[in-house]
């Protein structure tokens, strides 16, 4: 399943940044995700429910921001907002288009607690 890779590799990032911190767990996750990216938020929400077992991001507050698409088409030179990747430009029906925004998938910030182990 391609959700599950994301929220592994996501887990693998959040787990990295953690190793050298006296933090074991992380609170809180802020991630960005593009409406283009592709993923879809069913089956992620339901990746990460098996994913984070057991990892420092099992009890962390996931924060999704959504990132609207934007595409500028590359024969009028406008930029307009785009749902799916495949979408005409809505003034001359071309596809040749660039896209701007939408596609991110990233961690954005990474909240822990550090707990005294004495
Ligand atoms: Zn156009």
């Amino acid at each position: 399943m391609h959700e599950l890779s994301i929220v592994m590799s996501i887990i693998d990032i959040a787990t990295k940044q953690i190793e050298n911190s006296e933090a074991t767990e992380i609170e809180e996750i802020e991630l960005e995700i593009g409406a283009l990216s592709g993923i879809e938020e069913k089956s992620f929400e339901f990746a990460w429910n098996q994913g984070v077992k057991n990892t420092p991001l099992q009890n962390a507050v996931r924060k999704i921001n959504h990132i609207e698409g934007v595409a500028g088409c590359m024969d009028c030179m406008i930029d307009f907002s785009i749902k799916n990747l495949f979408d005409a430009c809505p003034i001359c029906g071309g596809h040749f288009l660039n896209i701007k925004k939408g596609k991110e998938l990233k961690v954005k910030s990474l909240l822990v607690n550090i707990n005294n182990k004495d």
